[in-house]
């Protein structure tokens, strides 16, 4: 009788300016997926790094024959890199991290195990403890979590993007066409049965975020208005407010007028403009969300471009 084969373990990891790391952080994952006694693959994306991550990621294929590397045309995002590595996994089981040290590699076993075990979909770790973050950041995350909950009911409170999912949820996940990713919330949104496996958050190997606030602002948008339609009811509902203001304010006046005393002033008119005027520039700027959203999906543009890309020439036995 044949024996079974191990299973294959995919891992992609998106990665932006991260040359400092890659060699440890190859070797790292390497010596921590051999644990598992899976063959495997390092399915790893570069996200148009200006610097040498690309060289090192070549360099290191000629004594890595389970490397797999996808160098995107230019920098499209971690989301949309992280989309064109799960595409060319090929694994019963696919681990999703980021390579810059913070999810460590040191609970890859874990993970395989419980999923081995368990039979879940999913395997999320989940942090317990944020890294060092700025306080802004900190408030930033905790808020946007807090609007994405109540507007959508998704909660991603110590959600992170290091997971592994079998090859029914990459599958499922596959089948989302939309331009705007949101991996952590696509993933929440599929369901599935899930387990957790707690970590903390350390610093960086090495390099720096390559978040900034308007990247995190784009991302907080794009999870929001994919997840929820609720701020256009927002506009309606402000309208209807405004509506019954203007009946019962309109009365007034007319009262007054018609008891030949008129409404006091100035303050008023110009308070009544300022009011009405931001409302309509914010509603049209929510509907305008909406719309450029529309947009980018309607132009049915690929996702991302690559470049150049490494074969592997076998999964490790
Ligand atoms: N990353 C990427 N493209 C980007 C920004 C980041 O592929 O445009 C990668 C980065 O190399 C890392 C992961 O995404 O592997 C997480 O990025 P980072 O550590 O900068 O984010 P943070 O941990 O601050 O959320
Ligand atoms: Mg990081």
């Amino acid at each position: 009788m044949e024996t079974e084969r191990p299973p294959l373990i995919s891992l992609v990891v998106p990665l932006h300016k991260e040359e400092a790391n890659l060699r440890g952080f190859l070797s790292s994952v390497t010596s921590e997926l051999g644990k598992t006694g899976c063959r495997f693959e390092l399915i790893i994306v570069d996200d148009g790094s200006p610097d040498d991550t690309w060289k090192i990621l070549s360099d290191e294929a000629r004594t890595m024959s389970n490397l797999h590397g996808l160098r995107l045309s230019r920098n499209f995002g971690k989301e949309l890199a992280l989309c064109a590595g799960l595409e060319r996994s090929r694994g019963d089981a696919v681990i999703v991290m980021d390579g810059d040290g913070q999810h460590p590699p040191g609970l890859l076993p874990e993970m395989v195990r419980l999923w081995r075990t368990t039979g879940a979909d999913i395997v999320e770790a989940v942090k317990t403890k944020r890294g060092p973050e700025s306080f802004s950041g900190r408030m930033g995350a905790l808020l946007f979590y807090v609007v994405l909950n109540k507007l959508a009911g998704v909660n991603l409170k110590g959600v992170s993007d290091f997971k592994l999912m079998n090859r029914r949820a990459v599958d499922a996940w596959q089948q989302m066409r939309e331009r705007n990713v949101f991996f952590r919330g696509m993933t929440a949104w599929l369901g599935f049965t899930h387990v957790k496996i707690p970590f903390e958050v350390p610093q960086r190997t090495a390099g720096t975020t390559s978040w900034s606030f308007p990247t995190r602002l784009k991302l907080a948008l794009t999870g929001i208005s994919a997840f929820s339609s609720l701020p256009l009811q927002f506009v309606t509902i402000a309208g209807l407010l405004f509506f019954g203001f203007s009946v019962l304010f309109g009365i007034y006046t007319l009262v007054l007028q018609l008891t030949g005393r008129s409404v006091s002033g100035f303050a008023t008119v110009i308070l009544l403009l300022l009011i009405i005027g931001s409302l309509l520039m914010l509603s049209l700027g929510i509907i305008g969300e909406y719309l450029a959203r529309i947009y980018e999906e309607v132009k049915g543009r690929p996702r991302y471009v690559i470049a150049s890309s490494i074969e592997p020439s076998s999964p490790s036995e």
